[in-house]
């Protein structure tokens, strides 16, 4: 096998044209199934050396990521006091050791139903940028572990528009643990409220379909209402339906159906403005 460092996005993209070849970022997914489920692959070209892949910026009302930033970096940044969500998901991730390995762009491209920053970039309307296009962070994931990216291209970063400044969003993981557990269910949500009445909701699922999804009939249900009791409990059914969770080892369909109602409710009650 051959492993190589490239220093460019250019000398990467050659590394990866060779037939079989696979980008390695923190290597937390991917060292986990080669030599397990999957043999090693005859290249493994390591994109952390690439420094287009690196840093956090704010421009113009947008926050860049690089794809190569190691979680804990971008937990520790100022930035990321404007997206609650994301910093939720990315406290409740693993635990510290992964988070100083496990990188943005390998959350993204290892496409697991499950992955937590996945969620919370849904709600921001967050964009990856590769070496050729920008693809929304929504629609990147085809199939459990299978991403739109063609053969070679590389998430450089990704990018965030910052929310309007009364926005409210959080994220919640139900798993089996604190901490080092998959999602049984994840969820995020961002609402937005002006004059009492809910100008934009944006929820998105995670866990318990093939791909993370947003809930857009649970969207409509909110927009253009007022955020009551029953109006919430009407949205956090049509979220679930809006599902199609899988019975497997963590918990049942019926199970997730039901975690998804219950969070929701919890989770908007919290926005019911004083009357
Ligand atoms: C103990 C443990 C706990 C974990 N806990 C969680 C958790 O709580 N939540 C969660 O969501 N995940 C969790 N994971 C999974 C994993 O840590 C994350 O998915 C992580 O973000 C993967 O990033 P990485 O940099 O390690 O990716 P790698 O393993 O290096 O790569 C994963 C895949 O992405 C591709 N890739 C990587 N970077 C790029 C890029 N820039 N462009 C294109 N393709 C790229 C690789 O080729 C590979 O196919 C856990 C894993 C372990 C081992």
């Amino acid at each position: 096998m051959n492993y190589s460092r490239p220093k460019t996005l250019g000398e990467a993209a050659r590394a990866l044209a060779v037939s079989g070849a696979i980008g390695l970022a923190g290597g937390t997914d991917l060292l986990v199934h080669l030599g397990r489920d999957e043999a090693w692959p005859p290249g493994l070209v390591d994109l952390k050396e690439i420094p287009e892949l690196h840093g956090i910026r704010s421009q113009d009302g947008i926050i860049r990521i690089g794809a190569a930033t190691p979680l804990s970096q971008i937990l520790e940044s100022p930035a990321i006091e404007d997206f609650p969500a994301l910093g939720q998901a990315l406290r409740s991730f693993a635990g510290r050791a992964i988070r100083n390995r496990a990188t943005l762009g390998g959350n993204l491209a290892n496409a697991s139903p499950a992955a937590d920053t996945l969620p919370p970039l849904m709600i921001h309307e967050a964009v990856c940028l590769t070496q050729h296009r920008r693809i929304a962070v929504a629609d990147l994931a085809v199939a459990p572990g299978e991403t739109m990216l063609r053969p070679g291209e590389i998430i450089v970063s990704v990018e965030i528009p910052l929310p309007p400044k009364d926005a409210q969003s959080f994220f919640v993981k139900l798993a089996p643990r604190e901490a080092m557990a998959i999602a049984v269910v994840n969820l995020a949500g961002l609402i937005v409220q002006s004059d009492g009445e809910v100008v934009l909701a944006r929820i998105a699922l995670g866990s318990v379909a093939p791909t993370v999804i947003r809930a857009k009939e649970a969207e409509e249900i909110l927009e253009g209402h007022t955020l009551t009791k029953d109006a919430i409990s009407q949205a956090s059914l049509a979220a679930a339906e809006a599902a199609s969770p899988i019975d497997d080892i963590r918990a049942t369909a019926d199970y997730r159906r039901r975690m998804i109602a219950r969070l929701l409710n919890w989770e908007l009650g919290r926005y019911i403005p004083n009357t």
